[in-house]
């Protein structure tokens, strides 16, 4: 086995992103908004659905009708990616209740029956 010079070694500095205290902290820790249903279908959507999927702005869609009704399977109302929603762990759920307001939305291509 060959050895390292020690200058490779001791060359780690850290780069972690220095955030001034209080600079970005502005009132209340932001959650992510878990909807409990597809705005498309109004598919029930449990907070821990692995087929729930999300926008950047949080609209919710089921993966069925994001590969069966939305165009490219992207957000029909801000044209962006949907993602698969991340599941809520329980103790979590306790402490941050999922949304239970529900929203449906007109889009074009979906409210029809496939
Ligand atoms: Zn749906
Ligand atoms: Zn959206």
């Amino acid at each position: 086995m060959g050895m390292l010079p020690s200058n490779v070694l001791a060359s780690g500095h850290s780069k972690c992103l220095q955030v001034p205290p209080g600079a970005s902290k502005r009132g209340t820790t932001v959650i992510l908004k878990l909807k409990p249903n597809c705005e498309c279908c109004d598919k029930d959507l449990a907070p821990d659905a692995a087929d729930a999927l999300i926008c950047s702005f949080e609209c919710t869609f089921c993966a069925d009708c994001a590969a069966t009704r939305l165009p490219s399977g992207r957000c029909p109302n801000c044209g962006g990616e949907l993602v698969r929603r991340p599941a809520r762990p329980a103790a979590m759920l306790a402490k941050y209740p999922a949304s239970t307001e529900r929203v449906t939305k007109p889009h074009p291509g979906c409210g029809k029956a496939a």
